[in-house]
């Protein structure tokens, strides 16, 4: 049980790029990572403007010296300090990840990226290749995996209890862009902005999350081939995709299939993974994040509750309040905040971590890897590509 007692030896000095006033995503950031006192917001370069970002950050407790008016003048600064950043979330546009992440590795900062990590693999792979060499953690903000319920499909896939996995539905696919809202609001507006968001909307904003968790339940799977058709239903959005499916097949003979959408009109989030077995199958849907559903063949259907003693330990080791209370995303992103301070410290120690799992660099490159394979099927009419 996680009881925010220390887990490792001090808090480590942590700053933001992005994520200031009115973003979507920064306060989720600072909230996980500051829930277990693994971090402490020392410095940031919070928004685009600069006087915002100042206002902002002085709003949330940093040091008004230490609120920078971008990222290059913060980590030259922070360089020269004794007491400078040793990590740094980078939560804005995706645009900027490739570059941010870049500079924040030859600063030698170990670094938590907003997903996709960037916009092509070639890219993914360099940013790789710095982090090993430079022996620092890239995190990924793959929020949604550090749910127990995501531990606990793992640890059953693992022990066998599906039998062999046959097949792998996904889906992500809200209805909050059934209208062109991009508009009016600014945080959408750069998702269907091929220069700001990339190659593509859905498949990267949302597609990557689900197949993310694909990945944590069933690591063994491995897509051999993969054919995407996309959509653009509010036409200003072509050539980006408001809506696509993609249909793979694994190594194994198994077969994956991921629906992602922003236009599925009348659904919250819709993100739910069904994963078929020969005996039995499990179904986890992210609006229920505390139950997940355990069928098996000719018998009645279970629901698993979060932090029951029937659960494997693996899936109980990260309850912060026992069964029956509502546990959410908040705790999820914790868990994984959690365990990025974990391994930045392992590292910085001369150790290695082998009891924890997190989405890590290699999940970064994974997801870039597959936005531009469904991007190379659809954009060539829907036809099977080998997966590359
Ligand atoms: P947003 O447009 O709502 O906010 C972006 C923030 O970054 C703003 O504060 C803006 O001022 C700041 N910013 C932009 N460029 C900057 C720069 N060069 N330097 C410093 N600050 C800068 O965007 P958002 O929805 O919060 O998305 C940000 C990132 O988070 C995107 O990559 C997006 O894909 C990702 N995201 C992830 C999740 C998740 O569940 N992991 C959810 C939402 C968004």
């Amino acid at each position: 049980m996680i009881n925010g007692e220390k887990n490792i030896r001090y808090p480590i000095r942590w700053a933001m790029v992005g994520g200031g006033r009115g973003s979507q995503i920064g306060y989720i950031h600072r909230s996980s990572a500051l829930r277990d006192h693994n971090f402490q917001l020392v410095a940031g370069a919070f928004d685009i403007n600069p006087e915002r970002g100042q206002e902002f950050g002085v709003n949330v407790h940093v040091n008004p010296e230490r609120c920078y008016p971008d990222y290059k003048t913060m980590f030259a600064e922070e360089s020269k300090r004794e007491d400078g950043i040793q990590a740094v979330t980078i939560a804005t546009p995706n645009s900027t990840h490739y570059e941010i992440c870049k500079a924040a590795l030859d600063a030698c900062l170990h670094v938590v990226c907003e997903k996709p990590l960037c916009f092509t693999t070639e890219q993914a792979k360099e940013l790789e290749t710095i982090a090993k060499k430079k022996n620092r953690v890239v995190g990924i903000a793959y929020g949604y995996s550090g749910h127990q319920a995501v531990e606990q499909a793992r640890r059953m896939i693992a022990n066998g209890d599906l039998g062999e996995i046959r097949m792998i539905h996904m889906q992500f696919a809200h209805g909050f862009h059934s209208e062109a809202v991009e508009q009016e609001n600014p945080s959408a507006k750069w998702r269907v902005d091929p220069e700001i968001v990339g190659p593509s909307y859905v498949l990267g904003d949302l597609g990557t999350h689900t197949l993310y968790l694909s990945e944590v339940m069933a690591p063994k799977l491995k897509i051999k081939k993969l054919m995407c058709t996309r959509q653009s239903f509010v036409k200003s959005r072509a050539p980006l995709e408001d809506n696509a499916y993609t249909i793979m097949e694994y190594d194994n003979g198994a077969i994956g299939t991921l629906w992602c959408s922003a236009v599925n009109a009348g659904s919250m989030h819709g993100q739910k993974i069904r994963v078929v077995g020969s005996k039995a199958s499990i179904e986890w849907w992210d609006e229920q994040p505390n139950q997940l559903r355990y069928e098996i063949q000719g018998k009645p259907a279970q629901i698993l509750e979060r932090g029951m003693g029937y659960l494997y330990p693996e899936a109980v080791a990260d309850d912060r309040i026992g069964a029956g209370h509502a546990e959410g995303l908040f705790e999820s992103w914790s868990n994984l905040y959690r365990r990025f301070a974990m391994a930045m410290e392992a590292l910085d120690c001369g150790e290695t971590w082998n009891d924890i799992w997190f989405p890590g660099i290699e999940a970064g490159v994974e997801g870039v890897r597959w936005i531009e394979n469904c991007v190379r099927s659809a954009d060539n009419g829907g036809v099977w590509v080998e997966y590359r």
